[in-house]
Order: structure tokens, then sequence, then C-alpha cells
């Protein structure tokens, strides 16, 4: 089985979706195999998403990060990255298709509601940054 490492987002924790988009996760046989709610620094979010540093959208992105508690998880199934990137949608909500969590719950491009990781070193390395092996079972 994979793992990959999610976050719900802000906009999402503020408007109490975590448990509607967990259900989604569950319903797509994806596990939640660690949890936990933080609310990051503007530097910590920064420091997680700087591969989007040159991005015109990064100080928007970091600041939105950090405007309220997340939820980071770490999520295990079978073909678990692919299968969360589908589960969420595509980035931009009015492209997402029908009944993906980004579809229903997403705000805007930027404001959308969850995370996922994108490859299997990305996944492997995110979920170092947010859990210690303890915390890992
Ligand atoms: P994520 O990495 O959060 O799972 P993603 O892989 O679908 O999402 P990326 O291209 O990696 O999308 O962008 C990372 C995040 O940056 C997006 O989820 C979104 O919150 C934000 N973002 C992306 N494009 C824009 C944009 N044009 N304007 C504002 N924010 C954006
Ligand atoms: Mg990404």
């Amino acid at each position: 089985l994979e793992r990959t490492f999610s976050i719900i987002k802000p906009d999402a924790t503020k408007r109490n979706l975590t448990g509607a988009i967990v259900k989604k996760f569950e319903d797509a046989g994806l596990r939640v195999v660690a949890s936990k709610r933080i609310h990051l620094t503007k530097a910590q979010a920064g420091e997680f998403y700087a591969v989007h540093k040159e991005r015109p959208f990064y100080d928007e992105l970091c600041e939105f990060m950090a405007s309220a508690p997340i939820v980071a998880q770490v999520l295990e199934g079978e073909d678990a990255i692919a299968k969360n990137r589908e589960v969420m949608g595509a980035t931009n909500p009015a492209d997402a298709a029908p009944g993906t969590i980004r579809a229903e719950f997403a705000e805007s491009v930027g404001e959308n509601s969850v995370h996922g990781s994108d490859a299997p070193e990305t996944a492997k390395t995110e979920i170092a940054y947010f859990f210690s092996g303890l915390e890992l079972v």
C-alpha cells in the first residue's frame, strides 16, 4: 500500500468541513493513518511551499495557509497518491470534475480546500516535514 500526504486547508477547517472531506477520502478507499490539527506560521507555510517561491501567488498562498488551522494527514491505500489527487479534483474548482472535493467545497483556485502530494518523492518529504517516525505506525 502507498502513502500520501494531505492537508485540509484553512478555508475548509474554518467552514467545519474536515469530516465531510475525510468522508470523501474514506469513500475512495483511502485510510487516515496519521492526523493532526495545527496552525502554521507564515514562515512554516513558506518553507512547505518553497517550490512555488517564484510564482506570483506565493505570498498570497503563504498568508492563506497561515490564516487559520489546517489538518495535516497521512492517507494510505492502493495508488494513494493518484487516488487522492483524483478525489481532490483540479486545482481550480471551476475545472474540477463533479463530485470531487474541490468541485463541492473549494472557494477559488487559491482557497481550494485541500493539498495532496504529487509524486512519491514529494509524499515522502512532505510526510517527514509534518510527522515524526513515532507518529507513523
Ligand atoms: P496542491 O499542491 O495544494 O495539492 P495543486 O498541486 O493542485 O495543489 P499547485 O500548482 O501545486 O496545485 O499549486 C499549489 C497551490 O497554490 C494550489 O493548491 C493553490 O492553493 C495555490 N495556487 C495555485 N495556482 C494559483 C493561482 N493561479 N492563484 C492563486 N493561488 C494559486
Ligand atoms: Mg502541488
